[in-house]
């Protein structure tokens, strides 16, 4: 089979300067994409900024025979996100791939939580995601080609404790993801979502030690690299992805209970095992299939 390329692509990808985004960045650029370094450069909680660690993966990029910009701007700004789009439209004329992987974290219980904490974590995730698109959005569309890319998370998908905020925000994406599919589709903009397991800075003290050589940022970037190549037709998808495995995560609904009359409380009780049934489980594309089973009972 033929290597996958990525030649005349351009490609931003966001919170590059290290772990995860710093990978994807080395493996497009290697395959041929001309790439945007874009890194604040802070610390895990997001807190300082640093112009260096978007302009070392650059200097890697170059040194290895590929092209590569930095950007240092925030992308939980407006001007932050459209000044690293700039930068791709600057230095290649063009944007085609936006890989929105830039991330903090907050960690507290809920009861221990604050607003600002949680504030935070939304800018950066969900805020800096809506923020890159918007800006790459209008080029995508006129060029009819784009691949975007968001980065959830296992902890967003199922919950997890001591992360409201970060959990809050990963599950939003998803809902950002599957509405830029249905936007996109018509433009050939495919959009998509991960949901990585990875050993960086970010999880060095959440994940178990032993597996840490088996949990490399490399063991992510192939699905990534994939979703956002020309080949992918796929759109509105969120998959996990970590240690050699990947898997599709399904938002489903179970067959649920209608009945004509309208629904009393004890109704509810009375009925909750069907409620509740796991089996056949739908997984709907839009909002409007997933009305069908309303429609089909009002209408009879
Ligand atoms: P990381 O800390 O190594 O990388 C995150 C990068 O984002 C950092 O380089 C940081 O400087 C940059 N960044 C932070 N705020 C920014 C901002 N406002 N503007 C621009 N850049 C900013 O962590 P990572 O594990 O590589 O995380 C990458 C993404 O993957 C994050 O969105 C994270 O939430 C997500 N994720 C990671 C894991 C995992 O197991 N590592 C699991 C689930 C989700």
């Amino acid at each position: 089979m033929s290597e996958l390329r990525y030649d005349g692509r351009v490609a931003v990808v966001t919170g590059a300067g290290h772990g995860l985004g710093r990978r994807h960045a080395l493996e497009l650029a290697a395959r041929g994409a001309k790439v945007v370094v874009n890194d604040l450069g802070g610390d895990r909680s997001g807190v300082g900024a640093s112009a260096g660690p978007a302009q070392q993966v650059v200097e890697e990029i170059k040194k290895n025979g590929g092209e590569a910009v930095a950007n240092p701007d925030n992308v939980a700004t407006p001007e932050g996100a459209e000044a690293i789009v700039q930068t791709a439209l600057d230095a290649f004329g063009k944007v085609d791939i936006v890989i929105n992987n830039a991330g903090i974290l907050r960690d507290k219980s809920f009861k221990n939580m604050t607003p600002e904490e949680f504030d935070a974590v939304i800018a950066v995730h969900v805020r800096g995601s809506f923020l890159v698109s918007k800006a790459a959005w209008p080029h995508l569309r006129e060029q009819s080609y784009g691949r975007i890319v968001n980065t959830s998370s296992p902890a967003g998908l199922f919950g997890n404790f001591g992360q409201a905020n970060y959990s809050t925000a990963k599950m939003g994406l998803v809902g950002l993801t599957k509405t830029l599919a249905h936007e996109g589709a018509k433009y050939n903009i495919k959009a998509n979502a991960i949901a990585p397991v990875a050993w960086t800075r970010m999880t060095e003290d959440l994940l178990p030690a032993d597996f840490a050589d088996k949990l490399g940022v490399e063991q992510v970037t192939p699905l990534v690299a994939y979703l956002v190549h020309e080949s992918n037709e796929d759109s509105g998808e969120v998959y996990t992805v970590g240690g050699g495995r990947i898997a599709k995560i399904f938002v489903a609904e179970g067959p649920g209970y209608g009945q004509k009359e309208t629904l009393s409380v004890e109704d509810v009780r009375d009925n909750w095992a069907a409620i509740n049934a796991g089996e056949p489980l739908t997984v709907y594309r839009n909002v409007g299939e997933q009305m069908g089973p309303l429609i089909q009972q009002l209408s009879s």
